[in-house]
């Protein structure tokens, strides 16, 4: 009771100090953790506190509800090298050991791996509730919505089932405006494509934290994680939506 008091005095005083620029301040102290590759256990660890915490609330991936006085936690894997399917099944056990229904994007495009090679996996851990869906880099072509009918239908050529859900794979900077409209696009067609919700369309959700693992630049020597796997940023207000983004390629088993 005592902490909870404490955390909210800090929480409204950082916040009439930094108003609008609240998530800046706190993105501005946070400290490297480490570098690739991460433990696991760092990621089971992080899950495993916010699960044993009041003040949180860990939703089922697809789920739209949120809770008005707790901090809402989304958790998503996106799967973008052959590594990443490799390493896929030890971050969704622990997913599922832990009672967290995630989600997992897949590219379909066959440069880095064969998505209809891992056919068997994919519905295994869908059938244990587990999203699976698309991750496309539609902005590359000039005919985005093209493009992403040609990926959907790969998808289901490739895994047998239609995606119900999407997200957009990072390419830094490039075509960012083509990106950008596609966003605006889809977020009024997405129906029509055949889905039910994406993280890209902010009238379904949008973030106010993300705690994510690809920082940095891979040409820099690798990706590194902030401190804010290992403790919450102890300021978050309160209704906050968090995402943790994960690619199962930057982590491995050693213990933390
Ligand atoms: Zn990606």
């Amino acid at each position: 009771m005592l902490r909870r008091i404490k955390k909210t005095l800090i929480d409204l005083r950082l916040r009439q100090t930094y108003g609008a620029d609240f998530f800046d301040y706190v993105k501005r102290r946070r400290q490297i953790h480490s570098r690739t590759p991460f433990s696991a256990g760092i990621y089971q660890d992080l899950l495993k506190s916010m699960s044993g915490d009041s003040l949180y609330s860990i939703h089922d991936y697809m789920s739209q509800e949120k809770v008005a006085n707790l901090i809402n936690v989304f958790a998503r894997h996106d799967i973008d090298t052959q590594q990443c399917v490799d390493n896929m099944s030890m971050m969704l056990d622990i997913n599922l050991e832990l009672g967290v229904r995630t989600a997992a994007y897949f590219l379909v495009h066959d440069e880095y791996y064969h998505l209809a090679d891992h056919r068997e996996v994919v519905s295994e851990y869908r059938e244990s509730g587990i999203e699976m869906g698309l991750h496309t880099q539609c902005y590359v072509d000039n005919s985005p919505l093209d493009y992403f009918r040609r990926e959907i239908e790969s998808f289901e050529d490739a895994l047998g089932f239609s995606p119900k859900s999407f997200t957009i794979h990072g390419l830094g900077q490039f075509r960012i405006k083509t990106r950008m409209e596609f966003r605006r696009k889809i977020a009024k067609l997405y129906q029509q494509f055949g889905f039910q919700f994406s993280d890209a369309i902010k009238a379904h959700r949008r973030y106010q934290y993300v705690i994510q693992d690809c920082h940095g630049s891979p040409d820099q020597g690798g990706r590194y994680i902030y401190d804010d796997f290992i403790a919450m940023p102890p300021t978050l207000p309160r209704s906050s939506n968090v995402l943790i983004l994960t690619h199962p390629c930057y982590w491995n088993n050693a213990s933390s």
